[in-house]
């Protein structure tokens, strides 16, 4: 599933590509046709990310919420969008009017000012209400990329639960927009067992925590990948082979079970944890 990166990378490519502009939206696969129709003629004011939600916002007080789930994608082009393939649950073209209102030379410019994306096997592509909205962002938990976050709110769960750190780190509804990569790397940077009960963790050791999370989420967006690992600890530092992995990016214990730890050679332990693997180095998280 997309960690939170992605999803804020979305957010802001697509006010990039429709933000002041009238859109057009269609559903080829038909499962959003009524939803569609409504958005049509809608301009895009902006758009948001809160964890792994995305949101833009219509004039009129018309929000559309996706969720990627597992297997949702997004796609966008300039110009004229190509022939429907596949099941897209959502196409939404600009008509590249942002433009228009500059005047004669923007004018000129329109037609490469249009731009279209596809939206296909999202877990939610719903339109939301403002109340719909506010129900959302209370369901989440602060979102380490959001400058509105409060990590406190977080911290008042965490340290009341007797639950493993790693399972806290997972739930929404405690921290928004982490994911398995960036909860099993960031316990491994601040020598966190991944099961260690949350009211263990003390104020400091959150804080800590926190501003990792903050640091590794902010250069995913940058990159548009994760990487975790610090400089001593790269392939040409260490004389090692890069990663090869489909995830890309550098990172200490994520999907290396049995791989010597890049700090002290421990094998990489994994675990299940709540349905999901979990890894660990047993002896610097020790
Ligand atoms: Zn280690």
């Amino acid at each position: 599933m997309p960690e939170g990166h992605t999803i804020h990378r979305l957010a802001a490519r697509h006010a990039e590509l429709f933000a002041g502009d009238k859109v057009h939206a269609a559903s080829p696969q038909g499962r959003f046709a009524e939803g569609a129709a409504r958005l049509t003629g809608s301009v895009l004011e902006s758009t948001e990310a809160y964890g792994k939600h995305l949101l833009h916002h219509y004039a009129g007080e018309l929000t559309l919420h996706v969720h990627l789930g597992l297997y949702g994608k997004v796609t966008d082009g300039a110009g004229e969008p190509p022939e429907p393939v596949g099941q897209i649950r959502l196409r939404l073209a600009s008509d590249g009017s942002r433009s228009r209102r500059g005047g004669r030379r923007a004018e000129l410019e329109s037609s490469v000012d249009r731009h279209w994306l596809d939206l296909r096997g999202p877990t939610a592509c719903e339109l939301l209400t403002p109340p719909e909205v506010a129900a959302l962002r209370g369901r989440l938990g602060p979102d380490p990329l959001r400058a509105d976050a409060d990590p406190e709110r977080a911290y008042a769960r965490i340290s009341r639960s007797p639950t493993p750190l790693a399972a806290l780190l997972l739930d929404q509804s405690v921290v928004a927009g982490t994911g398995l990569i960036f909860v099993t790397e960031a316990l491994f940077r601040e020598a966190l067992s991944p099961t260690m009960p949350g009211r263990q963790l003390t104020p400091a050791g959150w804080e800590r925590l926190w501003a990792d999370l903050v640091t590794l989420m902010r250069q995913a967006v940058d990159r548009g990948r994760i990487d975790t690992v610090r400089d001593a600890h790269l392939p040409e530092a260490m004389g090692r082979a890069a990663r090869v992995d489909r995830h890309g990016g550098e990172v200490y214990v994520y999907r290396r079970p049995g791989a010597p730890c890049h700090v002290c050679a421990t094998p990489v332990s994994r675990g299940a944890l709540a349905g999901r693997n979990l890894y660990w180095c047993p002896t610097c998280q020790r």
